[in-house]
């Protein structure tokens, strides 16, 4: 995770960006780390199952920039504990 770039202002930045579509070369899948849903700070809809992995208790009706993370290579700032990348 590169802490230095988990701001507000990159959370804001997510939010206004996230109607755009996911920039291509995407691969990979979630691993439920949970690590996104703390940008910047752990969202009050995270849950841990006993197994560590992650889940939202509002899934059905998460935001737009929670359903597209990482939605471009500059907004993607989990790496390497995500499980998607970009090529
Ligand atoms: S950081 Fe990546 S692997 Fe972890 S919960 Fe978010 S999308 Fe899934």
């Amino acid at each position: 995770m590169d802490h230095r770039r988990n701001t507000w202002w990159a959370k804001l930045r997510r939010t206004l960006t996230s109607w755009l579509p996911v920039a291509p070369g995407r691969i990979g899948s979630c691993q439920s780390c949970g690590l996104c849903c703390e940008l910047p700070n752990p969202c009050p809809f995270l849950r841990f199952r006993p197994d560590g992995r992650s889940f939202c208790a509002i899934y059905h009706w998460r935001p737009l920039n929670c359903r597209k993370y990482p939605r471009s290579p500059a907004e993607h700032i989990t790496q390497p504990e995500c499980g998607f990348r970009f090529e």
